[in-house]
């Protein structure tokens, strides 16, 4: 498996390389060169296994032997101890994809764990440490955090913007020590990743320090994202009816792995891009204008994006055409108080409780229902679970809720992290005060 820069798609680079250096010197973003068409029948086959088994199949068609059969197998097998389930709502019409299963409790934890996996693997045979930089809107950092803790020969350092995270993201980030330290940014997630996107381009910096990331600018992030997409098309098939996935979204990293899904030969019939306040994709669906701005504090913070680091990556997906991006994906967007009332409504009526993310992905899905005439089956992406927004699902749904042991454990342990301004020097110079 090769990959190639979206700014300049005659070079390509290995697996390894692209793993570990996330990010093209021209400033693009890696993309496989080539996917395997692996067709329905390959799906049909692998449909009801687990997600480490199709992980696994999936894997193995794409590396091509890069990495033996035994350690591939292995190594997803120790990244994906977990399910992705579907609940369904509305029997054959209505459901959920449950991706909060992992150690986190968010999907990043499919991303995170696949990168660490494949990293210590490709790491084995060196000394270097390697480090990771992640800008974290609430979610990757505790996934990243976890995926990677105790990981021999990486260092984790997460950015993420100071008051901006639920108290119990925040102390997944901060509470772990070892070789993961926590950047308290005072600014936005647009500034934190500013700031890693800087580390990355920093000539000096990169000389002293093999610098990786672990964002969704991260190819092997997004690649692993799709193996949950043929999960769920599994355990709905047997409905024979066409598809449609909801897909809560900031920077679009998981909507572009159900693309790729899709583009393997996955049978899913449309996408639904569903977002906050922070609705550039959406808006571009509908006047072809992609207007990135400062990013808007909403409710669903995980995807409050202003400027969506993977939009390049859908576009490129449809060969830069809008109107072939427009045949597969629509676009909705929904502000607080319409977040509030779907995740009241979803509790009403189907007895499920959604965190604010997942609920924009099913007031998405109604949405496009609601305009199309197929008998489809739709299912909404639950990107994470209720109890990382406590205070807030209980007041709007008026009912505690509860919060599995392994977060619930987290609330006595002890903050640490390092303040910072949002501003380069800053960061650069206790980065390397930490690290060196
Ligand atoms: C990260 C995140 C999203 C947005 O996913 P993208 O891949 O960035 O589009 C949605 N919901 C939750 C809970 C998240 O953590």
């Amino acid at each position: 498996m090769r990959f190639y820069s979206t700014n300049n798609p005659q070079v390509t680079v290995s697996a390894e390389e692209a793993l570990f250096h996330s990010m093209p010197a021209d400033k693009g973003l890696y993309m496989p060169s080539s996917l395997p068409f692996l067709g329905p029948s390959f799906f049909d086959s692998i449909a009801n296994q687990s997600l480490a088994d199709i992980g696994f199949a999936v894997s193995h068609a794409l590396f091509n032997g890069a990495i033996p059969k035994p350690a591939l197998e292995q190594l997803i097998h120790q990244a994906f101890p977990f399910e992705t389930p579907v609940v369904e709502l509305d029997a054959g019409r209505l459901g959920v994809l449950e991706l909060f299963h992992g150690p986190s409790l968010a999907f990043k934890d499919v991303g995170a764990r696949y990168m660490a996996a494949l990293m210590s693997y490709f790491a084995r045979n060196t000394d270097k440490e390697v480090n990771i930089l992640v800008a974290t809107s609430g979610d990757t950092g505790g996934a990243v955090a976890m995926g990677f803790h105790n990981v021999p020969g990486i260092r984790v350092s997460i950015l993420y913007p100071r008051g901006r995270v639920s108290d119990l993201q925040e102390k997944q980030l901060t509470t772990l020590g070892g070789n993961v330290q926590a950047f308290e940014v005072e600014g936005s997630f647009d500034d934190c990743q500013s700031l890693v996107k800087q580390a990355f381009v920093d000539a000096e910096l990169n000389q002293h320090l093999s610098l990786s990331s672990a964002n969704s600018i991260n190819i092997f992030r997004l690649i692993p994202q799709s193996f949950y997409y043929v999960s769920a098309y599994g355990q709905v098939r047997s409905y024979g009816k066409p598809i449609v996935f909801s897909t809560p979204s900031g920077n679009f990293g998981n909507l572009s792995a159900g693309v790729l899904a899709q583009q393997m030969g996955l049978p899913i019939e449309h996408f639904v891009a569903a977002t906050n306040l922070n609705h550039i994709v959406p808006t571009y669906l509908q006047t072809g204008l992609f207007d990135p701005k400062a990013s808007v504090a909403t409710i669903s913070n995980a995807m409050d994006v202003g400027n969506p680091s993977n939009f390049v990556r859908l576009t490129h997906l449809f060969q830069n055409s809008l109107d072939r991006l427009k045949q597969h994906v629509s676009g909705y967007y929904f502000d607080d108080e319409e977040t509030r009332i779907g995740m009241q409504e979803v509790f009403r009526q189907y007895n499920y409780v959604t965190c604010p993310h997942t609920a924009i992905g099913v007031l998405g899905l109604q949405a496009y229902i609601n305009t199309s005439d197929q008998d489809i089956v739709g299912l909404a992406l639950a990107t994470a679970h209720p109890s990382k927004f406590k205070p807030l699902v209980e007041e709007v749904i008026g009912q505690p809720i509860e919060v599995p042991d392994r977060l619930a454990m987290l609330a006595s342990r002890q903050k640490h992290s390092i303040v910072i301004p949002a501003t380069y020097s800053a960061f650069k110079e206790s980065l390397l005060q930490t690290v060196l």
